[in-house]
């Protein structure tokens, strides 16, 4: 195994000490404290991260998915350095929040009104609460693995940072006895669950392609299965797209799929590398969000002319040609990958559609979180340092999944997968 101390040297390790002092476990988000110490950042140029040792990085966490052009890509700064000049908040309403409101109607199917939060926990919170006010219902269901951020609702048996902590401490039994479990691709519990349980289910919510243990896509026929029974039991469905909104299709999941919810939840993309979270529906649920309707929702920042602008200059660039070379540069990796594994007579699964993508270390198929941590963790961690010490970073867990930006090209990827069946080898020995 590549010694990381030769790669990331001194300062790194440094300020991580430091960091340990003032922040819990030297970090603001979990997945960030890498072992055994992570690489702090210097600056971002396209598809690479510098850090502030000296070294840089061919980036494919991409701050887990919102700098769908790259690290500050250009045009994007300039329109955000122009509106910082005219002030960054301001407690009124703007012409640019209606028209990023217009466009994300444009685009996504399901979206007749939109409200800017400023995250995507925020945006699942509030579609949630919305379903249980507009259906009289309380209880939600939640597929095993899945994440939708880190308020109470859907605190139970997540992905990303909180895979294998079955809850909380401090999240009350009262919150999470109303959310219920089902595996992902599980069209028979589902259907059992909703028999005995219509009457008290709000809503269920989902990852349209599960991002947050690797990737896991909708078997063929399960996302029109669960249109069916959420429209004929009066409950609300809601697509969780933070992450592939504006992603994988302009009208993200929902148009690349053909299959429209009642609900969206965004973010990410949407903010344009800046703090931004939305929800968005039919009209009719949506009018009953205060102050058109009863249900309470606000925020200080909701809106924020930083987000909306940064958010604005990266759709621009989401046209036909982006999403085509998105998919090819991600074809370009998974068969790369695949062809990887095959010379090497491996049998792990290569997952992914559109621009994203992840290898898990099993002989297993993985439809499901439970066939997910068959993973061997100890090969991938192995892969993830190989990588780095290689001078590509991949969002460093197993059940992560890895994004390709517009910034990276066909070279770049060529690059990458030599890294990779570098690392895949270090992984075997
Ligand atoms: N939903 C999904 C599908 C996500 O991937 C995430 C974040 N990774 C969230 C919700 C929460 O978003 P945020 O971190 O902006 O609160």
């Amino acid at each position: 195994e590549v010694n990381l101390m030769e790669r990331i040297k001194m300062k790194s390790e440094d300020l991580f000490k430091d960091a340990k002092n003032y922040l819990p476990g030297g970090v603001d988000s979990p997945v960030r404290a890498i072992k055994p110490y992570p690489f702090f950042a210097l600056k971002g140029e396209g598809p690479r991260l510098f850090d502030v040792d000296g070294n840089s990085y061919l980036d494919y966490c991409l701050a887990y998915g919102p700098l769908v052009l790259g690290h500050s890509y250009p045009p994007v700064m300039e329109a955000v350095g122009q509106q910082l000049l005219r002030g960054s908040a301001y407690g009124v309403p703007t012409e640019a929040e209606v028209n990023l409101a217009r466009e994300v109607v444009k685009r996504v199917p399901c979206a007749e009104m939109v409200r800017f939060v400023n995250s995507g926990t925020e945006a699942t919170m509030s579609a949630i609460r919305l379903a249980r006010a507009v259906t009289g219902k309380k209880k939600i269901i939640k597929f095993e693995g899945a994440y939708h951020g880190a308020h109470d609702y859907v605190l139970v048996k997540s992905g990303s940072g909180a895979v294998g902590l079955p809850d909380s401490p401090g999240v009350p039994e009262e919150t999470t006895r109303n959310t219920v479990l089902v595996p992902f691709n599980d069209e028979e519990a589902i259907t059992n669950l909703v028999e005995q349980e219509k009457d008290e289910i709000a809503a269920i919510i989902l990852e349209p392609v599960m991002g947050n243990v690797g990737c896991i896509p909708p078997q063929k026929g399960f996302l029109e299965f669960l249109r069916k029974i959420t429209s004929e039991n009066d409950i609300i469905l809601i697509f969780d797209e933070v992450i592939t909104g504006f992603r994988i299709a302009s009208g993200g999941a929902q148009e690349y799929f053909g299959v429209t919810p009642d609900l969206v939840t965004m973010g990410k993309i949407l903010g344009g590398g800046f703090p931004m979270g939305a929800f968005a529906g039919k009209r009719e649920l949506m009018e009953r969000i205060a102050p058109q309707g009863d249900v309470y929702q606000a925020g200080t920042f909701n809106g924020n002319p930083i987000s909306i602008t940064a958010g604005m200059e990266t759709l621009k660039n989401l046209d036909k040609d982006y999403y085509r070379e998105s998919e090819s540069k991600g074809l370009q990796m998974r068969r790369g990958l695949g062809d990887i594994l095959e010379d090497a007579a491996l049998e792990y699964q290569v997952a992914g559609l559109s621009s994203m993508f992840q290898i898990y270390f099993t002989p297993t198929k993985v439809w499901d979180y439970a066939q997910a941590k068959t993973a061997d963790v100890e090969k991938f961690n192995t892969y993830f340092r190989t990588l780095l010490a290689n001078e590509v970073f991949i969002p460093p867990s197993q059940f992560e999944c890895c994004f390709i930006s517009a910034a990276h090209t066909p070279n770049d990827i060529e690059l990458t997968l030599e890294a990779m069946e570098k690392g895949i080898k270090a992984a075997e020995k």
